[in-house]
C-alpha cells in the first residue's frame, strides 16, 4: 500500500519536474494539500512528512479538525464556497481565503478579521470557463474587485483562484489559465503574486502556465467517498 508520505513524495517530484519543463523557479510553486472529508490523522501523516499547508472546503470539519491539531503548525487555507453569515470563523481560524468573489464577503472578512493578527490572505476566485458553476467573478469583474478588495487593511490581496471545468487534453487544460493569467498580468500589480491554479487532474498545465499554488487533493489522500 502506498503511503500518504510517499505519495507526498512523489507529487513534490512532479511539481519540480514541472517547474523544470516550463522554465518556473524551482520551488515556485507551492503545494496546497487539500485534505477534505479527510480525517485529522491523514493530515498528521502529510504533516510528519514535511507538509505545512492544508487547504479545507468545509467550515464546519476544518473547525473540528484544527481543534484535534491545535499542536501543529500549520498554514490554514479556505478554498469552499463561503456562505456570508459564516465568514466570521474564517476571518478568525485561516490564513488564507481562496474563494472570495464579492465585495460584501471581501468587506465582512476585512470587518472580522482580529485585529491581533496578520493581514488574511485573499484570492478571487474567477470563473472563466466553468459555466455550470455560479461561484467565481468574470474576467470583467476582476479589475474593479481587485482595486476594492486592495482598500481593506485587515486583508492582503494576493492573487486569483480558479477551478476551471474539467478536461482530458493538455493543451485544453492550459487555455483557461493562460487567458486568467495574462488578464491579471495587464492589471500591472507586482503585488498579486498568486495564482491558485491546479488540481490532481492538472497540475501539470496549471504549473505550465503559472500557478504558484497547486491544490492537491485526490492524489495524496486518494479518492473522497463525497464531493
Ligand atoms: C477538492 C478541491 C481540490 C482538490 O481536488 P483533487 O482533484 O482531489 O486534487 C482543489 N481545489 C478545490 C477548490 C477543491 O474543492
Amino acid at each position: 500500500m502506498t503511503t500518504i508520505a510517499q505519495r507526498l513524495k512523489q507529487i513534490r517530484s512532479q511539481i519540480s519536474a514541472a517547474e523544470l519543463a516550463y522554465n518556473r523557479r524551482p520551488g515556485a510553486v507551492l503545494l496546497l494539500a487539500v485534505s477534505k472529508t479527510k480525517p485529522a490523522e491523514d493530515i498528521a501523516a502529510a504533516y510528519q512528512a514535511g507538509q505545512r499547508h492544508f487547504g479545507e472546503n468545509y467550515l464546519q470539519e476544518a473547525l473540528k479538525k484544527q481543534q484535534e491539531l491545535g499542536a501543529y503548525d500549520i498554514t490554514w487555507h479556505f478554498i469552499g464556497p463561503i456562505q456570508s453569515n459564516k465568514t466570521k470563523p474564517l476571518a478568525m481560524h485561516f490564513d488564507w481565503v481562496h474563494s472570495v468573489d464579492s465585495l460584501k464577503i471581501a468587506e465582512r472578512l476585512n470587518a472580522q478579521r482580529p485585529s491581533g493578527l496578520p493581514p488574511l490572505n485573499i484570492c478571487l476566485q474567477v470563473n472563466i470557463s466553468d459555466e455550470q458553476s455560479k461561484s467565481g467573478i468574470t474576467l470583467a469583474e476582476l479589475p474593479q474587485l481587485c482595486e476594492q478588495v486592495s482598500q481593506l487593511p485587515n486583508l492582503k490581496l494576493r492573487g486569483v483562484m480558479a477551478i476551471p471545468a474539467p478536461q482530458q487534453d493538455f493543451e485544453l487544460q492550459r487555455e483557461p489559465y493562460k487567458a486568467l493569467y495574462r488578464a491579471v498580468a495587464e492589471l500591472h500589480r507586482p503585488d498579486l503574486d498568486t495564482f491558485s491554479f491546479g488540481m490532481t487532474g492538472d497540475l501539470k498545465a496549471a504549473i505550465a502556465e503559472g500557478s504558484t499554488i497547486v491544490r492537491i487533493g485526490t492524489a495524496l489522500f486518494g479518492e473522497r467517498d463525497y464531493s
